[in-house]
């Protein structure tokens, strides 16, 4: 296809309505940040000028572009604007919370990176056609594609993939990428014709550019993502697999084909990085696994309404609690508590009032006991105390303390049992609850003393007993 100034017309058009676009969108959707639009508009227009400049040393100057030019320039302005402003898009999404979703995009950058240093940077940072200068030029473009592949896996990394705007904007900067990665392999190794077909993506690229800066969604692009998604997804894991499969792969087919040129340094520094982030992203995980146990575990162990310790918490403590004072030879004592007709309360004051008020007595009873006592939620309105290092007595003052600060007038029924030093956790509830049973009948709002009933066990301590 002849090139003509049509063409090289309709190009610059193109590129320079991408900017324009993005100046558009700033005007008529008003993002947050407009500063982090400006940029990237002002890098895309770097970027198209420097395609006009380019097709300017052909159309103007009946000559192809010398290297490095003025195209060169611009280009390699306008790529630090774009690649700050995808930070800033990203920076301000994440509010800085998703260090893993750099490393992911580090680890696919560093396996591409290493393609990109054995089939491109290596062959022109060796080459004897162009001075130092011209081989520094033309090493920072795929330098610069590298940086933007991290830059486009972090900005679809849990960044809330489904805003159109930031749909085109990937689009727009993956269209960019092969682009830059196929022209730069057929630099290397064919021949680039000025072609129109090979430049239509490009141009697309330019052309999602714009989209995303007139789509409504892009307003919300520079917006704090609410709930950024670390989920390590089907999608995520396959690239990280295989951006780590990348040093091995090229070593073995180096190996098994290239006969002799093998890029020992660069796939032995490749897989060192690569190793050194994935064992970074493990211990991430391993740490995050830990601590959701652990948040876990003490979910497990609290009652959800009260926040108060559960009946598992009182069923794991008690025996706990037992063996301890047996091994301190001090006493240990065991109550159970019963609101009374709290089904009355329910009735009249509705479900709710009755939910807050088992919220307040708990709080206030957790106040008048001591660190070492526990406070369990045996049941739907039921508790249990555990007094460790206190006699029946002591318990039983404990317990009239906290009839004393029971909100709203409510009371309570409870039985006390004081620990003989033989029973099993079992029997000793079960006599405080039985002592419960004795206070409900003799009318409620008061504290029964489970007394002791002997055992066949304590007649033969009994008779057992020198006199
Ligand atoms: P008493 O114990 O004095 O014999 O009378 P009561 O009305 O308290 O009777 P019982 O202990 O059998 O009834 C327990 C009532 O406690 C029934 C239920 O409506 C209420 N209850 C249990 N759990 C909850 C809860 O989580 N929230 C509310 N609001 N009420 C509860
Ligand atoms: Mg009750
Ligand atoms: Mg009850």
């Amino acid at each position: 296809v002849p090139d003509n100034w049509w063409q090289t017309g309709t190009g610059a058009a193109i590129g320079l309505a991408a900017p324009a676009s993005l100046l558009v969108g700033i005007r008529m959707h008003r993002p947050h940040r407009p500063g982090l639009w400006w940029m990237l508009a002002a890098g895309l227009s770097c970027i198209a000028a420097g395609d006009l400049a380019y097709a300017l040393y052909e159309r103007v100057l009946h000559q192809s572009a010398p290297f490095p030019s003025l195209a060169d320039v611009l280009y390699l302005a306008g790529c630090p604007l774009i690649g700050f402003s995808l930070i800033g898009i990203v920076r301000t999404r994440t509010a800085g919370r998703d260090r893993v979703s750099w490393i992911d995009a580090t680890i696919v950058a560093s396996g591409f990176g290493l393609l990109s240093w054995v089939f491109l940077m290596a062959p022109t940072a060796t080459s004897n056609d162009l001075p130092w200068f011209g081989r520094l030029v033309a090493l920072a473009y795929p330098v610069w594609d590298v940086l933007f592949l991290a830059l486009l896996v972090r900005l679809l990394a849990g960044l809330g993939a489904r805003l159109p705007a930031l749909r085109l904007l990937a689009g727009a900067s993956a269209l960019w990428l092969a682009y830059d990665t196929v022209y730069a392999l057929v630099l290397q190794y064919g021949s680039y014709d000025q072609g129109l077909l090979i430049d239509i993506p490009w141009l697309l690229g330019f052309v999602l550019f714009g989209a995303t800066g007139l789509h409504p969604s892009m307003a919300e692009l520079t917006q704090p993502v609410v709930q950024p998604s670390t989920r390590l997804s089907r999608r995520r894991l396959a690239l990280l697999t295989g951006a780590s499969l990348v040093a091995p792969v090229l070593l073995l087919s180096q190996t098994l084909l290239a006969r002799g040129r093998v890029d020992g340094i660069a796939i032995g520094a490749a897989s060192m990085l690569l190793f050194l982030l994935v064992v970074l992203r493990i211990v991430g995980l391993v740490r995050q696994v830990e601590e959701q146990s652990e948040q876990l575990a003490a979910l497990a162990r609290r009652d959800g309404l009260t926040g108060i310790s559960n009946r598992r918490t009182w069923d794991s403590e008690l025996p706990v609690a037992m063996d301890r004072a047996r091994r301190d030879g001090v006493p240990l004592a065991v109550a159970i508590l019963d609101l009374d007709h709290f089904k009355d309360f329910n009735d009249q004051y509705g479900h709710q009032a009755g939910d807050r008020l088992l919220k307040s007595a708990t709080s206030a009873w957790s106040s008048m006991l001591r660190t070492t006592d526990l406070l369990c939620r045996y049941g739907g309105e039921e508790f249990s105390v555990l007094l460790p290092a206190a006699t029946t007595d002591q318990a039983a003052e404990v317990l009239e303390r906290l009839r004393a600060v029971t909100p709203q007038g409510q009371t309570f029924s409870a039985g006390l049992a004081g620990w003989d030093g033989q029973e099993v956790s079992d029997e000793l509830v079960g006599r405080a609850d039985r002592a419960l049973y004795a206070a409900k009948a003799a009318g409620r709002d008061r504290i029964v003393v489970g007394n002791h009933q002997p055992t066949a066990r304590d007649h033969q301590a009994a008779a057992a007993r020198p006199r």
